[in-house]
Parts: C-alpha cells; sequence; structure tokens
C-alpha cells in the first residue's frame, strides 16, 4: 500500500470508504466548534447516537410499567440481554450460551478466578505477560494471597527480551513449557494495554492445555478491536469490557465467556447469586443453588437493564457494519496510515523523533499505536489536546492513538499526523 502525506489524499480515502456513513451513528466531541479528531476509543468509545432512544425505551417501559416490567413491554428484562447475545457472541466468536453479560471487568475476572484457578500445593503458578493492565494484576494477586500462595513466587511474568519492546509468541510458548508442571492458569490480555501488541491467543491456549493449566483471555483492549474466535481457540474463559472498543459508556457493562466444555463441569467452584440460577425455577426461591446451564450459570445478580440497553445500541451498529471483519479491514488500513505519518515525520525531521513500540506486524495489533516520544513528551501530548487531537497518555512517554473504524476517518488521522509533526516545530524540539 502506497500512502501519501497529504490531506486530499485522506480525504479520497474517505470518500470511497464503504463504512463511512457509520460516524453518523455516533456523537463526536466538539473542539473549538470542530470535530475533534478522537483517537482514544481504546480507553473510551464514542456514544452510539442512539444511546439516547435506546435508554429512553427502557427508562419509558419503567414508567408505564414499573415491576411488571420484567415480564411485558416490547422487550421484557428478564429476557433483555438475548438480544444482545447474537452479535456479541458473533464479534467474539463464541457460541450465545457461552456468554453472559454481567458486572464490570474486574469483578468478572475475579468471579473466573474463582471457577478456574484451582491450585494445589503442586500445580498453583499463575503466568500472566509483565506489565499487565494493573487491575489484572491486583485481581491476580489478591486471588493468590485468598488462597495461601505468595504473588511474589506464585506469579510468573513474562517479559520481552532486552533490548525488546513487545513479547515473541515462542518466548511465550517456552515459558509455558518450561513451568508445564507448578501452571495451574495462564492469564493473558488479548491486547496489552500498554504496547498495543495483540497475542496469538489461540497458540498460547493450547501451549497451555499441553501444560495442563487453565487459560483465560481479559479482551478489553480486543473486544470489538479484532476479531476473536474464543470458541474455537478453545479458550477455557475470557472477560472483557464494553466502554473501550464496543462504545457501551463509561463503566459499561461488561461480559464473560466460559467454554461450553466447562458446562457440565461440576467440580467448579462459583461464586453464585440467584440470577445464575436455572431459569425456569428461578423464582420459585428454593433453597439450594441450581446452576442455569451455560455461562448465564455464572451470572449473579439482577441485570442491569439500562446500562444494557446502551450496550445494545452500540452491539446494533456492529451487527450492522456486517461485524468485526469488514470493521477490521478499514482499520488496518487507518492504522497503517497513521504509522506511516509518523514514520514519515521521523524521515521530516532527520532523526527518530517518535517510535511506535506497536508491532509492525498486523496480525500483532489492533487499531492502536503506541508512540514513545523521545524528547518532551508531556509538552507534545498537550500540544495535541490543545489542538483537538483526543489521545491518551500512558508515563513515562508514551502517547496512544487508535483510529477506530466505525468512526475515525483518514482525514482524523491526517489531522493527527499534521498535529504531531507540527508539535515538534512548536515545542521546539
Ligand atoms: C480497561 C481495563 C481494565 C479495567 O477494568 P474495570 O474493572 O472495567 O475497571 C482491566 N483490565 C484491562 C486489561 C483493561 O484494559
Amino acid at each position: 500500500m502506497v500512502y501519501q502525506n497529504n490531506l486530499t489524499y485522506a480525504q479520497q480515502q474517505d470518500e470511497h470508504d464503504e463504512l463511512k456513513l457509520f460516524r453518523n451513528e455516533f456523537l463526536i466531541p466538539r473542539h473549538n466548534g470542530h470535530d475533534a479528531v478522537y483517537l482514544c476509543g481504546n480507553s473510551l468509545g464514542l456514544q452510539p447516537r442512539a444511546a439516547k432512544q435506546y435508554l429512553q425505551e427502557q427508562l419509558n417501559a419503567w414508567e408505564d410499567h414499573a415491576v411488571e416490567g420484567w415480564f411485558t413491554g416490547n422487550q421484557p428484562w428478564l429476557s433483555y440481554h438475548e438480544g444482545l447475545l447474537p452479535s456479541l457472541a458473533e464479534l467474539l466468536g463464541a457460541q450465545p450460551a457461552e456468554i453472559t453479560i454481567m458486572n464490570s471487568l474486574t469483578v468478572n475476572l475475579h468471579l473466573m478466578m474463582v471457577s478456574f484457578y484451582k491450585p494445589n500445593s503442586k500445580r498453583y503458578k499463575i503466568l500472566m505477560e509483565a506489565g499487565a493492565f494493573p487491575s489484572d494484576q491486583y485481581a491476580v494477586e489478591s486471588q493468590l494471597r485468598f488462597h495461601g500462595f505468595d504473588p511474589q513466587t506464585a506469579v510468573i511474568e513474562i517479559a520481552p527480551r532486552d533490548r525488546e519492546l513487545t513479547l515473541r509468541t515462542e518466548d511465550i510458548i517456552q515459558e509455558i513449557e518450561d513451568n508445564a508442571d507448578e501452571l495451574a492458569l495462564i492469564l493473558f490480555s488479548g491486547i496489552n494495554y500498554y504496547t498495543g501488541q495483540l497475542f496469538d491467543m489461540e497458540a498460547i491456549a493450547k501451549a497451555g492445555h499441553r501444560a495442563g493449566a487453565m487459560v483465560g483471555f481479559d479482551l478489553a483492549h480486543a473486544a470489538g478491536n479484532v476479531p476473536v474466535k474464543l470458541h474455537d481457540w478453545d479458550a477455557d474463559f475470557a472477560c472483557w469490557c464494553s466502554y473501550k472498543y464496543m462504545n457501551s459508556g463509561p463503566g459499561g457493562i461488561s461480559g464473560a465467556f466460559v467454554h461450553q466444555k466447562h458446562f457440565s463441569n461440576n467440580t467448579l467452584n462459583r461464586f453464585a447469586g440467584w440470577w445464575g440460577y436455572r431459569r425456569e425455577k428461578q423464582f420459585l426461591m428454593q433453597p439450594g443453588f441450581e446452576a442455569e446451564r451455560g455461562a448465564q450459570g455464572w451470572n449473579v445478580s439482577t441485570s442491569p437493564i439500562l446500562l444494557m440497553a446502551v450496550h445494545k445500541a452500540s452491539l446494533d451498529i456492529f451487527e450492522k457494519a456486517g461485524g468485526i471483519i469488514p470493521l477490521r479491514t478499514k482499520a488496518d488500513r487507518l492504522t497503517a496510515y497513521l504509522e506511516f505519518l509518523i514514520n514519515d515525520i521521523n524521515t521530516q525531521v532527520g532523526e527518530e523523533v517518535y517510535r511506535i513500540i506497536t508491532p509492525q506486524d498486523i496480525k500483532q495489533r489492533g487499531s492502536q499505536l503506541s508512540v514513545i516520544c523521545k524528547r518532551n513528551a508531556k509538552d507534545i501530548f498537550n500540544y495535541l489536546s490543545d489542538n483537538g487531537i483526543i489521545g491518551d497518555w500512558r508515563e513515562p512517554d508514551v502517547i496512544r492513538l487508535s483510529p477506530v473504524p466505525l468512526y475515525n476517518t483518514f482525514t482524523d488521522v491526517f489531522k493527527a499526523g499534521e498535529a504531531l509533526f507540527k508539535a515538534i516545530r512548536a515545542i521546539n524540539l
């Protein structure tokens, strides 16, 4: 692909973009009277225009039916989640029965570890990538302590090689094999939040199972961003949040995947609640927990319908767009264009002022590029913000920029590149 560093070229790409109308489905934040260049969908996806309506419908149902809303109206709340499962299952490569929509991400990580981290005195270690998202680290540490293990010795963190910034699949596999006798669980992110590296989840799951461990994935940065095939890859469990690439609102509802092969496994612990009870008997209010078949059996509490309504507004857009494959095709081009523009700045300046740490290989990344600013990083980030380019900042010197195919344009990406270039001059590096 030959890219060009000029506005006309970017505008032409937008004209030919078959997904361009989907931008109208979102509310784009404004900056000084213009649309901002929002490249922060990795942190908080934009609001679907229809979210208000979906929410209003459920507020109306509450107004009209009050408690009867659970059973009556156009979309009785008791089965409201069923309308979300097919599109969500499609995005995650799961069967609808393998998915449940509940809680928030870290809570679900804990619930899944209650079931799938089953240590004994020989096999108790948890392997994860070094530099995993802090909440995942805290969840793992506290689970270990809960079982009486010391995180210092029970967590195996795999780090990049010397002078490398991302992990090699072969090193991950090797680490799994080297620890095969002691591994109880492998918990990896699908995409590392800091580097933007997309891991080979299938290979990790295979190696993990060969080693006799359970394998779970945190898909916070992968869900709605890259194609995922949880069922075929044979993941034991997975969790995600919906507020990043799935555009379902701040603190939006999360979800969890449990592989079908575990549906009849009665040896798994679980922290149960009445919303995971067998559906046909849930309201008999009998003592003694009986789990609903499938991932639904991991539910704990009453469905938060208002959060689900916003989630549905977003999932319906994914469905209209034809799912993740066409979105990924556009996203690969948007991200490659951003990469081209950043490299072009280095060429023009005559030195590497920006270093992209996200892998060049498109099979190892999603939409996000993580960019190290060699000097005056925070000033550059502030310059971008002052000029309506919204990315996000990670200490000590990284800016993350994520063009999202549903609402970002080639022109957005061009403007971001232009601002990164002008920042160098403005800050007088
Ligand atoms: C965003 C993110 C979280 C956030 O978890 P919450 O429980 O939703 O606050 C956790 N883990 C990863 C990997 C993330 O990217």
